[in-house]
């Protein structure tokens, strides 16, 4: 049987009564209506102060805004980060429109489009070049404008993560330019109307191993320094990516920030020796807002279906992709789970969650303890505050698209 948790250290509980930015889940729900999700401004900023005090000091530390493009969230993050990482024009437009200077917004992804590469060069943001045939296009409009676009050079290193996490680097992938193709790259690029800034290297995320994160962030800078030899201009700009991960499942542990930072200090200051006009950057997403959002449906039906107790909820996997198990999971595993207003009550059944969906792959939890719950109760996911709304499939089934409030 697998228990319904809460994670530690992260949301309150006042009287049984679950709590986020000080108000209780119950009364959220009741204002906002369900299903709904709840980001907790207290707890992202939080997060950002805790990376902040055990990374070394002048490490930069940018938002990658698809963990969660919602407006709210972006604004509040835009004004506690350095920078803000986009990958589409959409999420370009909420980044400008936090009045975020545009010279810390930088723009990734495969497969920017002419349009989205004007706007990125209009804006004078900087684009990481994930491709030579992207780099021609972007000194060709650049031209037209008559400017020169900001530009970082995205790279596929060799080496790939040792092992967990979504591998984003490495071998040959739709992302960035072949490490070992890149020498080239930077001599046709020092005879374009670009203005070189530096190297932008992700090689993946969701990483819980301290040793694997370290060992990356180590192969990462020694990467960008080794191609600083290179570069057209001084480097100014190395973006080591990230991965921070964080515990979905049962047996999954936090990472040591602490331990991180105590490896990156040294590796920092070999990377500044060997670029010293070098702003070096982390980018994450899910490291800063997972942890501080809930997924909140409403128990609309219990039923008993050959002895097993069924919770059917309004929620589903129109909202949470991720929570049903489908998005990249190869085994289904429950995310943490509970019930709003009985907090303080022990397990006395087991049942299945489910959502609202007339598809057997909508299942919030299986075989999950809970109190005795009845129809009204609400059903919390915790870990849900990156890759939820924005990352699911909300038009299937043409149900309401859930609430998002920050609080
Ligand atoms: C998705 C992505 C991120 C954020 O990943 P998280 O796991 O949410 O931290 C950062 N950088 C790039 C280039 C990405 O594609």
């Amino acid at each position: 049987m697998s228990r319904a948790a809460m994670p530690p250290g992260s949301f309150q509980v006042r009287d049984g009564e679950l709590m986020a930015g000080g108000r209780s889940v119950t009364e959220l729900a009741a204002e906002a209506g369900t299903p709904l999700y709840i980001y907790d401004s207290g707890l992202i900023a939080a997060r950002v102060s805790e990376l902040r005090a055990a990374m070394p000091a002048g490490l930069d530390l940018h938002y990658a805004i698809k963990a969660n493009p919602l407006p709210a969230v972006v604004g509040l993050l835009a004004g506690l980060v350095d920078g803000l990482d986009v990958a589409s024009s959409g999420e370009l437009e909420r980044a400008l429109a936090t009045g975020i200077p545009v010279s810390r917004i930088s723009f990734a992804g495969p497969g920017k489009t002419d349009a989205e590469l004007r706007m990125a060069a209009t804006a004078g943001v900087t684009v990481n070049l994930e491709s030579a045939g992207e780099m021609r296009r972007l000194a060709a409009i650049s031209s037209a404008l008559g400017t020169r676009a900001r530009v970082a050079v995205r790279v596929n290193p060799l080496f790939e993560l040792r092992q967990s996490g979504m591998r984003m680097g490495g071998g040959p992938k739709q992302f960035g330019v072949d490490e070992e193709a890149v020498p080239a790259l930077l001599a046709e690029l020092a005879g374009l109307p670009l203005e070189f800034l530096g190297f932008h290297i992700f090689a993946g995320s969701q990483i819980l191993n301290g040793e694997v994160l370290i060992d990356c962030l180590e192969k990462t800078v020694d990467l960008a320094t080794r191609l600083a030899a290179d570069a057209p201009a001084p480097v100014r700009y190395i973006n080591l990516g990230g991965g921070f991960g964080i515990p979905y499942f049962p047996g999954e542990a936090a990472l040591d920030l602490g331990r991180i930072g105590g490896a990156l200090g040294p590796l920092l200051a070999r990377g500044r020796a060997a670029c010293p006009d070098a702003a070096f950057a982390i980018e994450l997403g899910r490291y800063l807002v997972g942890e501080a959002g809930l997924y909140v449906s409403r128990i609309v039906d219990r039923k008993v279906s050959r002895g097993k107790t069924f919770l059917v909820t309004d929620g589903g996997l129109h909202h949470h992709l991720a929570l049903s198990g489908n998005f990249g999971q190869v085994i289904r595993k429950n995310y943490p789970l509970a019930i709003a207003g009985r907090m303080n009550m022990p397990a006395t059944e087991t049942a299945d969650v489910v959502g609202c969906l007339c598809t057997p792959l909508d299942r919030l939890g299986d075989n999950v303890a809970l109190p005795e719950t009845a129809v009204g109760d609400l059903v919390v996911v915790f870990q849900s505050g990156a890759y939820g709304a924005s990352a699911s499939p909300a038009g299937f089934l043409g149900h309401q698209p859930a609430a998002e409030r920050l609080v």
